[in-house]
């Protein structure tokens, strides 16, 4: 028999949980398929981020910084440590230990909220129909309003270098490895393979990146992408760019195994030997099998599932979300996605920003991405403004040469343009929490006003622009504003008279 849900979410994700999660809150009777299984076979949810992504490759950031601080600074705080050493699988426990916790949590925050987590791979077989395949092989049918499509992205696999998850490994072997390789390859000089680069380079590892393209982070501010390949140089990342993969080989036996990478570069061909190789070249929508062919759902040259700014798709039941459709692959960008799609489908206003969607390479210093803000800056001619983000930027690249307290300097990073992206929250070391959506919260007046400035036609509001007929009642803001209003009754000042206006009193 068919069960029967208001919403269905397939994947757990950072983009389908906190879909599911808000779709639940607002009242919408609502379950999330995945297929994901642990090292013990039982479902296990938080898609990539939380199993093989941010958060395992962020514990291990956290753990070698830790160790490069103990090792190579304490000393200068007067503080002595005798030898410092790192046990590589202890090091490993704690990260797994942290991503069970983590995961383990979103299975308290389904059974909070009321959503149904099932465990199973789902295909869409009708425009509200999903057919769940349970890991014994039982077949279920899920009748639903409304589907949410979250199923992710894998790693990109390249013919000349097949990974076999021992020497030749994607992201997720990255974050396996039993020991520090002596000669490590990395084919990527992306945010994956910078970070697990590092990672792996502040244990002692010989790291060479090869990239292919000519220039360093062509999507980062090229001061600061100079600035960060010198840093990183001097980390011991030998990064070579314009070396393009052309085949492996992989020979010897047992802990004896190496592969050599024969690559072009400007100067003609090469090979170099490592001891293991990270393939971290890209990620690809994961779609295949999602969607029957009959429901109608297009999907793009590259497998991204079709969609408008509102995240629909061209049945209108069903919408995509995430890794899973166009637009940057990063966490926050998908969960902000399915609050839209779920809180839209409740009738709300809600509506993404596109333009501004921070990003953060957590390598040390970390690489904070506000280009498009510069962008805007620089094209709407307020030179100003964009020298002063690329040189704040700068400051905080080099901040640990001059300055030792690095999170202080960080969040003092171009606090003025910060403040001027829609919504944003926080901007803290390893919290990579930026809020896009166009809501404006956590923004003050302002920064809302400065925004609006800046930007003409914008939509952005906060608790105080919004109309209250666009606020949703039980909203701190819409409390805020009725207290407001009972407050000002009597103020006929023009002062008071004009505040209660701006508050639609
Ligand atoms: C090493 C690494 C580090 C990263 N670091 C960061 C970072 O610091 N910050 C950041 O913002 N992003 C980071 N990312 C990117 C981030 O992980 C992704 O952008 C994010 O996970 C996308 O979320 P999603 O919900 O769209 O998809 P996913 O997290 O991929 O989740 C999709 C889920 O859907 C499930 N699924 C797929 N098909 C089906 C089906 N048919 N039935 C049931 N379930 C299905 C999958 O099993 C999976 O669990 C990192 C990625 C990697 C690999």
């Amino acid at each position: 028999m068919a069960s029967n849900y208001d919403v269905v979410v397939i994947g757990s994700g950072p983009a389908g949980y906190v879909a599911a999660i808000r779709a639940a809150q607002l009242g919408f009777s609502t379950a999330c398929v995945e297929k994901w299984l642990n090292k013990d076979g039982k479902t296990v949810f938080g898609g990539t981020c939380l199993n093989v992504g941010c958060i395992p490759s962020k514990a291990l950031l956290d753990s070698t910084h830790k160790f490069i601080e103990a090792r190579d600074h304490f000393d200068a705080h007067g503080i002595s440590t005798g030898k410092v050493a790192l046990d590589v699988p202890a090091m490993i426990a704690r990260k797994d230990q942290v991503v069970t916790q983590l995961t383990g949590g979103i299975s308290g925050l389904f059974a909070a909220n009321k959503v149904t987590g099932i465990g199973g791979t789902a295909k869409v077989v009708g425009p509200n129909t999903v057919s769940v395949t349970d890991h014994e092989g039982k077949e279920t049918t899920i009748e639903a309003k409304y589907i949410l499509l979250a199923a992710g992205s894998i790693p990109i696999d390249i013919p000349p270098t097949p990974v076999d998850q021992e020497t030749i490994v994607d992201s997720t072997g990255a974050l396996e490895f039993s020991a520090v390789p002596k000669r490590l390859g990395v084919i990527g000089a992306g945010v994956i393979g910078l970070e697990l680069g590092s990672v792996w380079a502040r244990l002692g590892a010989e790291v060479t990146v090869l990239e292919a393209m000519d220039s360093f982070l062509p999507a980062t501010d090229r001061q600061v992408a100079k600035e960060a390949q010198k840093i990183l140089t001097k980390q011991g990342l030998d990064i070579k760019l314009g070396a393009r993969v052309t085949g492996s080989k992989i020979s010897g036996k047992g802990t004896k195994k190496s592969v050599t990478v024969e690559f072009t570069d400007g100067e003609g061909d090469k090979t170099q030997t490592f001891d293991k190789l990270i393939v971290a070249v890209g990620r690809r929508p994961f779609t295949q099998n999602l969607v029957d062919e009959s429901v109608g759902i297009e999907l793009d040259e590259r497998g991204f599932v079709k969609v408008n700014d509102q995240c629909a798709t061209s049945v209108p039941s069903i919408f995509a979300i995430g890794d899973a459709v166009r637009g940057p692959m990063l966490a926050h960008k998908g969960s902000e996605e399915g609050v839209m799609v779920v809180e839209r489908l409740a009738g709300k206003q809600t509506q993404m920003n596109y333009e501004l969607i921070p990003s953060v390479i957590y390598t040390h210093p970390e690489i904070a991405n506000l280009m498009q803000l510069h962008k805007k800056a620089k094209a709407a001619g307020d030179h100003k403004t964009a020298s002063h983000i690329i040189k704040k930027l700068q400051n905080k690249v080099t901040s640990h040469i001059v300055n030792t307290d690095y999170k202080r300097k960080f969040s003092g990073v171009a606090r003025e343009q910060i403040e001027r992206i829609p919504g944003f929250k926080s901007f803290s070391e390893a919290k990579g929490h930026f809020r896009p959506t166009e809501k404006g919260a956590g923004m003050t007046k302002k920064g809302v006003e400065a925004h609006r400035r800046e930007n003409p036609g914008s939509k952005l509001q906060t608790a105080v622009t919004k109309k209250p007929s666009e606020m949703d009642p039980d909203s701190k803001d819409a409390k805020r504003r009725k207290s407001f209003c009972a407050r000002s009754k009597g103020w006929t000042g023009e002062r008071g008279k004009a505040a209660r206006a701006r508050w639609n009193c």
